[in-house]
């Protein structure tokens, strides 16, 4: 995954993952890894399962494009109800 903050790929590490409670969304703590050339910076992704149980979703609430916000406010709506 690219990392948000420097913008390298293959240098991230999952911290700490977790289904949320419909078990239908994934949260994944992850870090920028300074033993593989990272920044050490920090964020969370949310992976969804949609359309059948296809993941087709992955994306960092620091997210930069626009998909990845709509999806991200999806996952959110989500997570709360
Ligand atoms: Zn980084």
């Amino acid at each position: 995954m690219k990392c948000p903050v420097c913008g390298k790929t293959n240098v991230d590490v999952v911290v700490t993952g977790r289904p949320t409670e419909n078990r239908t969304v994934f949260r994944r703590r992850r870090e920028c890894s300074k033993d593989l050339g990272g920044c050490g910076s920090r964020w969370t992704t949310y992976e969804a399962m949609l359309f059948g149980g296809n993941i087709c979703a992955s994306g960092g609430d620091v997210g930069s494009d626009h998909n990845t916000n709509e999806i991200m406010e999806e996952m959110h709506t989500a997570v709360r109800h």
